[in-house]
C-alpha cells in the first residue's frame, strides 16, 4: 500500500494501526542462502520476529507554498515475497527544488533501486548488513537515471527502513530525521548536507572543482547563504540537480540503530519545519499526541513561529512495542548518555544486528558512515557482496562480461592503483559518473549513459 497525499493547501492524513510482523509465518518463495541452511534462518528469524514485533503509527501533515514536498508511506514491503515474518516498512519525504521531476522520480524509483542492490537470498540479519551499502547505490542509480531525463531539478531525500526495532536512515540534503525515545533523549539520524553549516562539504565540494561563495550584490555586499557555484545550490548533496556541478553529489549519509523493547518516535520533516523549530522543540511540543496529531502540531507550531515561507512538511512514525514494559528505575537513565554521543562523520562502525540485544532504554548504534567516496562506501561486506561483485555493477547491478567490468579500486581512467583486479566492479558509464563525481573529470560534454 503506497499513500500519497499531494501537499497542497493544508493536508492533513494519517495512517492507520499496522502490525508490522503478525499471523503464522509462510515460507514463499524463500530462497536458500549459499552458506546458512534454510532452517536455520528460519528459526532465527523467528526467534528475532518474536522478540521484535513493534506497531508502527504514521500521521503526516502539511503546508504547501511551492508544491515540491512529497512523502512516500510502504508498510507492507518483504525481504522474501509471499513471507509476511519479512515485513518492513518505508518512510520518505523528498523536498524539491527548482521543479518537482527529481523529487517525484525518485519518490517513484528510489525503493526498487536499494532493493535491486541487495543480494538475494540473505537471511534478516544478512540483509540489515547489506543494506547500508544497498541504500548507497540506490541512490547513485536513481540519480544517474533521473539525469538521463533532460531535468534539471534536484531533491533532498529522507529515506527510513524500519524493520522491527531496526531502523536505517539514509539521506541527502538538509530534509532531517530525529528520534525520540520513550526516556526523553532526542537524537538527530541524519546529517545536514548545508553548505552554511557543513564545514567538511564545503571543502569536498571545493577539492572536486566547485566554488562555494555567497550572493553578491552590485554593491558588493554578500548576502544569503553559503552556495556552490556553478549553479548556486545551497545543499551539497541531492538527487538531480543536473545544472548544477557532478560535485553535487547523491551519495547518502546512512546511519542504522536499534530501538529499545520500548519503541521510539521517529520524525522526518523538510527544512519549513526545521527552519523553525530545533529537534528538541519539534519532538518536545508533540509528546503524548497520536502521530496524526503529533505531525500536525509540529507543523502548526513551525508556522506559528516563522509563517508560512517555505513547504512545511512532516511525517511521524510511532514505533510501538507490542507490549507493555515496566521499565525499572534505575534502567531509565542507563542508555540516555550513551545514546546520544553519536560518532563523527565518516566513522565507521558495524555492529552485527544479531548480536545487538533488545535493551530496556537504550538506542544502540549498529553503522553509521557519510563519507561521500563510493571507494569507500560500496567496498564494505565482501562475505555478502563478493561473489556478486563479479557479474554486477555496483551501482546499477547490470550484467558484466569480464572484459567490461573496471574495479572501484582502479583509480580514474587518469591514475592507477595497487589492486585493480579486485571487485567490486562497475560499469564504464558508472565508473564514469564516479570520477566525475570526485572531480577527476569533467561531464561537460561527455554523455553519461
Ligand atoms: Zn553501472
Amino acid at each position: 500500500m503506497v499513500v500519497y497525499e499531494p501537499p497542497s493547501g493544508s493536508t492533513m492524513t494519517s495512517q492507520a494501526p499496522h502490525r508490522m510482523l503478525s499471523g503464522k509465518q509462510s515460507h514463499g518463495q524463500t530462497k536458500t542462502h549459499n552458506m546458512v541452511p534454510l532452517i536455520l534462518l528460519l528459526n532465527r528469524e523467528v526467534r528475532g520476529a518474536k522478540l521484535e514485533i513493534p506497531n508502527i503509527l504514521t500521521g503526516q501533515a502539511s503546508q504547501a507554498r511551492k508544491g515540491e514536498d512529497f512523502t512516500f508511506i510502504k508498510l507492507d514491503c518483504q525481504r522474501r515475497q509471499g513471507d509476511e515474518f519479512s515485513t518492513f516498512g518505508v518512510f520518505a519525504i523528498f523536498d524539491g527544488h527548482n521543479g518537482v521531476a527529481a523529487a517525484i522520480y525518485s519518490k517513484e524509483n528510489l525503493l526498487n533501486d536499494v532493493m535491486c542492490a541487495i543480494p538475494p537470498g540473505l537471511g534478516r540479519d544478512e540483509w540489515l548488513v547489506a543494506l547500508p551499502r544497498a541504500l548507497v547505490a540506490g541512490f547513485v542509480k536513481a540519480d544517474k537515471e533521473f539525469r538521463k531525463q533532460g531535468e534539471t531539478s534536484g531533491t533532498t531525500v529522507t529515506f527510513v527502513v524500519v524493520d522491527g526495532l531496526t531502523v536505517t536512515v539514509a539521506s541527502v540534503g538538509d530534509s532531517r530525521c530525529i528520534l525520540d525515545s520513550y526516556d526523553g533523549v532526542v537524537s538527530t539520524l541524519t546529517e545536514d548536507h548545508r553548505l552554511e553549516v557543513n564545514e567538511a562539504e564545503r571543502e569536498r565540494v571545493t577539492a572536486s572543482g566547485g566554488e562555494v561563495s555567497r550572493l553578491s550584490t552590485v554593491g558588493g555586499a554578500e548576502i544569503g547563504p553559503l552556495r556552490c557555484w556553478p549553479g548556486g545550490l545551497c545543499l551539497s548533496r541531492s538527487i538531480g540537480d543536473t545544472d548544477v556541478g557532478e560535485f553535487i553529489v547523491p551519495v547518502p549519509f546512512v546511519k542504522q540503530i536499534k530501538l529499545p523493547a520500548t519503541g521510539g518516535r521517529l520524525i522526518l520533516a523538510s527544512d519549513g519545519v526545521w527552519d523553525s523549530l530545533s529537534s528538541e522543540r519539534a519532538a518536545k511540543c508533540c509528546r503524548g499526541l497520536t502521530a496524526e496529531l503529533a505531525a500536525r502540531q509540529i507543523v502548526k507550531e513551525a508556522l506559528r513561529t516563522k509563517g508560512l515561507r517555505d513547504d512545511t512538511t512532516c511525517l511521524v512514525v510511532d514505533v510501538i512495542a507490542p507490549v507493555k514494559f515496566s521499565v525499572p528505575a534505575d534502567k531509565k537513565e542507563s542508555g540516555i548518555l550513551k545514546a546520544l554521543k553519536f560518532r563523527k562523520r565518516s566513522q565507521q562502525l558495524r555492529t552485527r544486528p544479531g548480536t545487538a540485544h533488545v535493551d530496556f532504554g537504550k538506542v544502540v548504534e549498529l553503522f553509521e558512515e557519510g563519507s561521500a567516496r563510493l571507494s569507500e562506501r560500496l567496498t564494505s561486506e565482501p562475505e555478502i557482496f563478493g561473489d556478486q561483485g563479479l557479474f554486477n555493477c555496483a551501482i546499477c547491478q547490470t550484467n558484466l562480461s569480464v572484459s567490461e567490468g573496471i574495479s572501484l579500486r582502479a583509480g580514474s581512467f587518469f591514475s592507477v592503483s595497487a589492486s585493480p583486479w579486485e571487485g567490486p566492479f562497475l560499469c564504464p558509464s558508472c565508473k564514469l559518473k564516479k570520477d566525475a563525481m570526485e572531480g577527476k573529470l569533467t561531464l561537460h560534454g561527455v554523455e553519461v549513459a
